[in-house]
């Protein structure tokens, strides 16, 4: 498929070129975070670091860390680089980790992530002519605001649904002929299961285009959303500290994500030593940016766990690409010591012929870490003999055993009896206090 590219300019500019330009904003913005954010001068200050001393993104190295735990002290304005009358808009995590986090935009803020949205919607393939269903949370969520400012952007016809509401999603997909669509990868296989229900075909389905992010996912799981749609499936990737998605989206080749590095400067460390790891090493990603005015963060450490690699790719963009997202450094579960991503167990099920919809349950008896996962059967293989579910429900532990290397016990419920989620799935309820 030919490419077409947002801002041609950026997205393949020669790499010297896009360094040099990194080099000119990292200057700029470190003296602006210096003199304007007294909570990161006092931490640049403890680690001895000037303005003076960051003349290349070469030094970016030197300055210190910054975490969701010094977002959650300084809430609500302690980084805050703006006086709030050139801010206009406010947004603030889903939180996913149970805690928020608020983050401001100037209008220029605002502008430069609807072009990163505006990016990952044209390299899906779309334009002008397209119908952009909007069906991430508005709101709060970053999700809904992102991808409805890059599609307007774009030029595309907006259809702003925000989440939810499936039997509406799907009259207007219908009649208003959505080509593309937009929201987390588990609404988009509800949606898909819906479709199906309901007697459509993928060929029956105008959408030819999905942009699907805001939670980790699968290859099995693009492949399953494909198939019931009848699409392409992209992923794009972004947290609220850095703006929302956006910082990262998939081209034409779908294998990772283009990083809009002219905006976000990427780097993966050790997430233990908080060494900077070569390229194609899997560790903690960890984002600048270098553009941000009201909310500008320096080294901000995601805790999402991933790969960067700067392999050429054939859609003719230069910017580095990130690996899907492995799971975070924070919903690593550890079982009787063995690590654990919920996406492991959702391969499994995809692999053996289940949907993704499950549920892990962590507890502790008498020390011992209890693992369940309550697994939804699919209709066509929905059965109330209880030998022949009790044998399915081991073998799919088995097959959760050999990814593992540990055993959980599984549970095979009716199906659609896991709530189902609109925006992003919870997939694990842990009841350990380990604290
Ligand atoms: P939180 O979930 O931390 O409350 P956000 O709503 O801003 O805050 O979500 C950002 C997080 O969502 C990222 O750090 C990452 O873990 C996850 N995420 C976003 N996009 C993707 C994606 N495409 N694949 C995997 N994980 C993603
Ligand atoms: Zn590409």
């Amino acid at each position: 498929m030919a490419q077409n590219y947002y801002q041609k300019e950026i997205e393949t500019m020669p790499v010297e070129d896009l360094k040099k330009l990194q080099s000119e904003k990292i200057v700029k913005q470190v003296k602006h975070v210096y003199e304007n954010v007294a909570y990161y001068r006092n931490l640049m200050d403890e680690k001895g670091v000037k303005p003076e001393d960051i003349q290349s993104i070469d030094d970016l190295h030197k300055l210190p860390f910054i975490s969701k735990a010094d977002l959650r002290d300084a809430y609500p304005y302690g980084l805050l680089a703006k006086p709030l009358n050139e801010c206009v808009r406010i947004h603030s995590t889903s939180g996913t980790t149970g805690r928020r986090v608020v983050a401001f935009y100037t209008q220029n803020d605002v502008d430069l992530w609807e072009d990163c949205c505006a990016r990952a919607i044209v390299a899906a393939g779309c334009d002008e002519k397209d119908v952009c269903q909007v069906a991430y949370g508005y709101g709060l969520f970053t999700g809904g605001a992102g991808l409805h400012g890059g599609s307007h952007k774009v030029g595309s016809l907006t259809l702003p649904m925000s989440s939810g509401n499936t039997d509406r999603q799907i009259q207007f997909m219908m009649d208003l002929n959505a080509t593309l669509i937009c929201c987390t990868p588990s609404y988009a296989a509800y949606i898909g299961e819906t479709l199906k229900e309901q007697g459509y075909k993928p060929e029956d389905i105008p959408l030819k285009a999905g942009i699907f992010g805001a939670e980790p996912w699968t290859e099995e799981m693009r492949r399953g959303i494909e198939e019931t749609l009848g699409i392409k499936a992209y992923d794009i990737y972004g947290l609220t500290e850095t703006s929302g998605p956006g910082v990262a989206f998939e081209c034409c080749e779908q294998t990772g994500m283009h990083v809009n590095e002219d905006h976000f400067y990427p780097e993966i460390i050790d997430p233990d030593t908080g060494e900077v790891l070569p390229e194609g090493e899997k560790g903690e990603l960890v984002f600048t940016a270098l553009d941000k005015e009201a909310f500008p963060l320096l080294r901000y450490r995601t805790r999402d766990i991933c790969v960067l690699s700067r392999k050429k790719c054939s859609c003719g963009r230069t910017l580095i690409k990130m690996a899907k997202p492995m799971g975070r450094t924070d919903d690593m579960l550890i079982i009787r010591g063995v690590n654990v991503f919920p996406s492991q167990i959702e391969t499994v099920l995809l692999n053996e012929g289940y949907q993704p919809n499950y549920q892990i349950v962590v507890g502790r008896v008498n020390n011992t870490d209890t693992f369940d996962v309550n697994v939804e059967m699919n209709p066509e293989q929905f059965t109330d003999i209880v030998s022949d579910v009790l044998a399915m429900e081991k073998s799919l532990a088995n097959a959760m055993k050999t990814m593992l290397g540990i055993n959980p016990t599984v549970h095979l419920v009716a199906p659609k009896s896991i709530a189902r989620s609109e925006g992003k799935a919870v997939r694990v309820i842990d009841t350990r206090k380990l604290v």
